[in-house]
């Protein structure tokens, strides 16, 4: 439901590395569906049973497979912390940051531009020292687990789009904000929170008609049959579209996925093209009744509304970790405040560190939205075993039954075991004639 937009902004600021990046829905598919449910199923006669023929039904060596895949993720979400931490302490304790900022004081007397420069300057070094990680993470491991569909130039040439979206982003983030900085003094902290949410904002707006289209195509869904199907369960919910897009994810990858994005008239509800040619029609409506269940259920403002609280937090503490440390080191590191560009390293270091430890934070309020849109889904689609069918297929890239606590830290979907449990218990309730009897109560 993020737009890429946001998340390549977000990847630069604030949040680096962290779990939104994977807040887009991503549901991993790789064959068509077999016919009729697996074994176990039909003859089960309660939710908790009927849930554990759905999970018997993966093969051992599919399970190891995917818990190493996504145990692999919370180790990228260490590395990637730790990288930004050492590339932004690079940046300050050699100087290097001051020397950008020297040299764009030099080109120029504008502060406006100033930190512009500093801004193109700040991401082509960060670019670069985060390739080798960027290279790991999203092209060699992707093609170790037969997910990527792109050979390397393909690759590096949408690496090279999303470079020149940030170098246009970037600078005009940092001009607003340095400038609310110089203007605000003492209240840095309060103007550059929303200096930033604003951004946000606009960047989630403009994101579905200018940055997502440099990625893939977006076009009108041509097949009646399924159009019809998943504008009509958009008319029985009030949702203003009359188009359903098709996006060709399958250019990069081979995992299923549909999103809602944009705000306002720019409200796009799109499924790729993985989704149509590998799931039956139950699954894609059921799926499509999900991402809905964002769209009616406000997620993204609601989200917004979050984000904007957090960021007023993490500025407040940004401020007394800031002022501290530059009252200490602010000679050494050639940083003379908050209205100094060359500071930035420092703000970047602050915030990634709060948001790596705030992970289970975002995760959960994610989390808690995915399982809002299940539930909206389930009401709406009525097909409790295509969303348990759906919930096998995104298993082959995530693990299936973490523990509570692994559900609670790195989890931003609930998990299979979860949304599979919550299908079972709706179908039992809702639908007894497909199951041989109705439980009494959830155990
Ligand atoms: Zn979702």
């Amino acid at each position: 439901m993020i737009s890429r937009f946001v998340l390549i902004v977000a990847s630069v600021l604030v949040l680096a590395p962290i779990t939104f990046i994977r807040a887009q829905e991503v549901q991993a598919v790789t064959s068509v569906p077999s016919p009729g449910l697996p074994p176990g199923v039909a003859a089960a006669s309660n939710p908790a049973e009927a849930t554990r023929a759905w999970l018997a039904s993966i093969p051992a060596s599919e399970k190891i497979r995917s818990d190493a895949y996504f145990e692999g993720g919370y180790w990228l979400l260490l590395w990637n912390f730790l990288l930004t931490a050492a590339i932004m302490l690079f940046a300050l304790l050699s100087g290097f940051s001051a020397r950008i900022r020297d040299f764009a004081e030099r080109a120029t007397h504008f502060r406006f531009l100033q930190a512009a420069i500093y801004a193109a300057a700040f991401v082509l070094v960060v670019a670069v020292l985060s390739f080798p990680l960027d290279y790991y993470q999203n092209f060699m491991r992707e093609h170790q687990y037969g997910m990527a569909t792109q050979d390397f130039a393909g690759w590096f040439f949408d690496w090279i789009k999303a470079l020149i979206v940030q170098l246009i982003a970037f600078p005009i983030l940092l001009m607003a904000l340095y400038f609310a900085f110089r203007r605000a003094a003492e209240r840095w902290w309060l103007v550059g929170a929303v200096v930033m949410m604003i951004f946000f904002v606009i960047a989630a707006i403009i994101s579905p008609v200018y940055v997502e289209p440099l990625f893939n195509k977006y076009t009108p869904l041509q097949n009646a049959r399924i159009r019809d199907s998943v504008l009509q369960l958009a008319r029985a919910n009030e949702i203003p579209v009359d188009k359903v897009f098709v996006v060709d994810a399958s250019r990069q990858t081979k995992r299923v996925s549909a999103n809602v994005s944009g705000l306002g008239s720019t409200t796009r509800i799109a499924l790729n093209d993985n989704l149509l040619h590998q799931c039956s029609l139950p699954e894609i409506r059921q799926v499509m009744a999900h991402e809905m269940g964002h769209y009616v259920l406000n997620h993204i403002f609601k989200f917004f509304a979050f984000i904007a609280l957090l960021a007023l937090i993490a500025f407040a503490l940004a401020k007394l970790l800031f002022d501290w440390a530059v009252a200490r080191w602010g000679d050494t590191w050639r940083v003379r405040g908050i209205a100094d560009p060359a500071g930035w390293p420092l703000l970047v270091l602050i915030f990634s560190a709060l948001a790596f430890l705030g992970t289970p934070v975002l995760n959960t309020l994610v989390r808690v939205q995915e399982r809002e849109a299940d539930a909206f889904g389930l009401n709406a689609a009525r097909e409790p075993d295509a969303e348990a069918a759906v919930a096998l297929k995104l298993g082959r890239y995530r693990k299936m039954e973490p523990t509570p606590l692994e559900e609670f830290i790195f989890f931003d979907h609930p998990s299979g075991r979860s949304r599979i449990r919550m299908a079972m218990d709706w179908k039992y309730a809702m639908l007894p004639a497909r199951t041989s009897e109705l439980p009494a109560r959830r155990e």
